[in-house]
C-alpha cells in the first residue's frame, strides 16, 4: 500500500531522531511491500527562522494531504519566550487537525525492567497500559476570571466544562482502542464531587453497554494516582479528561523510566492522526549524535498500528526495539553496561532487527 507522510523534523534533537524513524519506515517498507512518500512540514522554531511564524501558512493543508503526521519536536531557548514562540506552532497543528484524544502507552520494555522507580515484584508483572486523555475540552480550555472582591483580595475562576458529544467520543475511541488490547477500559473521574464528572460516568456507563465485550469499571481519579504506582498491571486502557489526563499520563510514563522510550499520538475523526515522542527538543544534546530516536521509532510504531491498521508492522518495530535492548545495546540515557550507541547506530540496529 501507499502511505503519505507529513514529516516535521522540527528543532533541537528533533530532525534527529526524525532521520531514524524515516530509515525504520523504509525498511518496513521494503519488507512488508509498501511505499512511504514524505512531505517536509516547517513548524516551531525552525519555521519562525525560515518565515517568522511558527505555523506558516498552509501548514494545515500540507498535513491534511497526508495520511499521517510524524513530529520529532519543536522549541529551545535560541527563540525565548516572547510573543512568537514555537511552541503555539504546537497548539496551532492540534487545533487545525482537531485531535482531541491523545494516546500515551506506557509499557516497561521487558530489557529495562530496572530503569522503573518500582519495586522488582511490582515490575514483574508487566507494565501495558494506555492513557487515553481528552485533548481539547475541560478546564485549560474552559472561561477563565480574575476580579478584585471587597474582603478577600484577589479571586479567580478556571471553568471546566464538558459537553456529552465531547465525553462521547473520547469514551467511543477508548472502547475501540480496548478491542484492539487486552479489552479492559477503566473510566477515571471524580464523580463523588464534581458535575462534569458524574455526566462523565453517565455518558462511559451508556457506552459500556454498546461494548458487552470489553470489561469496565469506574475509578477516582486519587484513587487511579496510588494504584498506578501500587499495581500498574491491572490498567489496560486507561480514559480520561484533560486535566486528570494531563498529571495521571506523567506518572504512568516515570513508572516506565526512561523520557527516551515513550511514544505519543494525538487522533480525531478525520484528519491525520499526529504521531511524537513525549520528549521535548533536549537543547543540551542537540546535534551530538546522543538522543535515544526509540520513542520516535515507536511512535511510527504507534502509526502503523492506528492510523494505517497495519498491527503486524508495527509488532515488527516493537520486536526489533525490545530484541536490540535485551542486546545490551543503549543510548547513553539508558543505564547499561559497556559505551553506549548513538541515535544514528541504534537507529542503525533497529533497521536491520527488523
Ligand atoms: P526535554 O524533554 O527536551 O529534555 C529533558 C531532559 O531529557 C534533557 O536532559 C534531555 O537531554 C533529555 N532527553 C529528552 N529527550 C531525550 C532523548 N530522546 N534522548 C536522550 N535524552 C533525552 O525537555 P525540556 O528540557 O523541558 O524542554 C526543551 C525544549 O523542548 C523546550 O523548548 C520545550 O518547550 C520543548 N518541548 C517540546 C515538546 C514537543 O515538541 N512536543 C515537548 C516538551 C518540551
Amino acid at each position: 500500500m501507499d502511505f503519505k507522510i507529513a514529516l516535521i523534523r522540527g528543532d533541537g534533537i528533533g530532525p534527529e531522531v526524525v532521520n531514524e524513524a524515516v530509515k525504520v519506515l523504509d525498511r518496513i517498507g521494503e519488507k512488508f511491500g509498501h511505499s512511504f512518500t514524505y512531505t517536509d512540514v516547517l513548524l516551531g522554531g525552525c519555521a519562525i527562522d525560515a518565515c517568522g511564524k511558527p505555523y506558516p501558512d498552509g501548514t494545515t493543508e500540507a498535513c491534511k494531504a497526508c495520511d499521517a503526521v510524524l513530529l520529532g519536536a519543536v522549541g529551545g531557548p535560541k527563540w525565548g519566550a516572547g510573543a512568537v514562540r514555537p511552541e503555539q506552532g504546537l497548539l496551532a497543528i492540534r487545533k487545525e487537525l482537531g485531535l482531541y484524544a491523545n494516546l500515551r502507552p506506557a509499557s516497561l520494555r521487558p530489557a529495562l525492567a530496572d530503569a522503573s522507580p518500582l519495586k522488582p515484584e511490582t515490575t514483574a508483572k508487566g507494565i501495558d497500559l494506555m492513557m487515553v486523555r481528552e485533548l481539547t475540552g475541560g478546564i485549560y480550555f474552559g472561561k477563565r476570571d480574575r476580579y478584585d472582591t471587597e474582603d478577600r483580595g484577589v479571586e479567580c475562576t478556571d471553568l471546566m466544562a464538558y459537553s456529552e458529544k465531547e465525553i462521547e467520543r473520547i469514551g467511543r475511541r477508548a472502547f475501540e482502542l480496548a478491542r484492539m488490547r487486552r479489552k479492559k477500559v477503566t473510566s477515571v473521574d471524580k464523580a463523588n464531587v464534581l458535575e462534569t464528572s458524574r455526566l462523565w460516568r453517565s455518558v462511559m456507563h451508556r457506552l459500556a453497554e454498546e461494548y458487552p465485550d470489553v470489561q469496565y469499571e469506574d475509578m477516582l481519579v486519587d484513587n487511579t494516582a496510588m494504584q498506578i504506582v501500587r499495581d500498574p498491571s491491572q490498567f489496560d486502557v486507561v480514559v480520561t479528561e484533560n486535566m486528570f489526563g494531563d498529571i495521571l499520563s506523567d506518572e504512568a510514563s516515570m513508572v516506565t523510566g526512561s523520557i527516551g522510550l515513550l511514544p505519543s499520538a494525538s487522533i480525531g475523526d478525520t484528519a491525520p492522526g499526529l504521531y511524537e515522542p513525549i520528549h521535548g527538543s533536549a537543547p543540551d544534546i542537540a546535534g551530538q549524535n546522543k538522543a535515544n530516536p526509540i520513542a520516535t521509532i515507536l511512535s511510527v510504531a504507534m502509526m502503523m498500528r492506528y492510523s494505517f491498521q497495519l498491527p503486524a508492522e508495527a509488532d515488527a518495530i516493537e520486536t526489533a526495539v525490545d530484541a536490540v535492548l535485551a542486546e545490551g545495546w543503549h543510548t547513553a540515557d539508558i543505564a547499561g553496561e559497556g559505551d553506549p550507541v548513538g541515535t544514528v547506530e541504534m537507529g542503525r540496529l533497529i533497521c536491520e532487527h527488523i
